[in-house]
């Protein structure tokens, strides 16, 4: 099963994709996830994005489609993947069409995560990342048992640098501008399935459940 997960950042992408690797088996590839791991190992890759990322905006197109090339053509992916805020504009969208027919893939299902500007703002700027393990947290919503600690595996909780209200609001205007536009494209090939992202993560999950069934 091919997947792609796409919405607003905040939309709980993350979050669902790992329960959802979990529950089929296939990887889930985050192009963020793989910037920040770059950027803590001082990457070359890790640095040249966080230009960009502090500001909210995109990474260019060339970098992350020869980083997604890479990471589909691993074995983990045979069975199928779950991407992860890629792609984010029309040219990755066309790329990933391209890399993947050339190895006889294609992709099956595109959720489309819908939640309002003002939720997204509530939960970014409430969100605290585990800095070991990534693991996520929600002040209000899904707090660490002990305030600053990872559940998991006891890391320190941080504040991403783009999760700052200003920030916030520059992701939601490169989302707008760049990659809504690929909701029309998926919808016009037949492959959008409209899920609300503004439910509980159980219920959330439930929908996509459905739909994949
Ligand atoms: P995320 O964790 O998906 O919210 O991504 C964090 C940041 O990484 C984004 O705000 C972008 O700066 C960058 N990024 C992640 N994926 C992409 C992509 N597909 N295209 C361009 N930039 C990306």
């Amino acid at each position: 099963m091919n997947l792609i997960l796409l919405g607003p950042p905040g939309a709980g992408k993350g979050t669902q994709a790992e329960r959802m690797s979990a529950l089929y088996g296939i990887p889930h590839i985050s192009t963020g996830d793989i910037f920040r791991e770059n950027l803590k190992k001082g990457t070359e890759l890790g640095l040249k994005a966080k230009e960009y990322m502090d500001r909210g905006e995109l990474v260019p197109d060339e970098v992350v489609i020869g980083i997604v090339r890479e990471r589909l053509a691993e074995p983990d992916c045979e069975t199928g993947f779950i991407l992860d805020g890629f792609p984010r504009t029309v040219a990755q969208a066309d790329a990933l069409k391209e890399m993947l027919a050339e190895t006889g893939r294609a992709i099956d299902h595109v959720l489309n995560v819908q939640v309002p500007d003002e939720v997204v703002v509530e939960r970014l700027t409430a969100r605290r990342t585990c800095r070991s393990c990534g693991a996520v947290y929600h002040l209000k919503f899904n707090p660490p048992r002990v305030e600053g600690k990872c559940d998991s595996c006891g890391g320190e909780l941080y504040v991403r640098d783009d999760d700052r209200e200003e920030t916030v609001r520059a992701r939601l205007r490169e989302y707008r501008a760049k990659t809504q536009p690929l909701i029309e494209y998926y919808r016009s090939e037949g492959l959008l399935r409209d899920v609300d992202g503004g439910a509980s993560m159980d219920e959330v999950l439930a929908s996509i459940r459905k739909i994949l069934l």
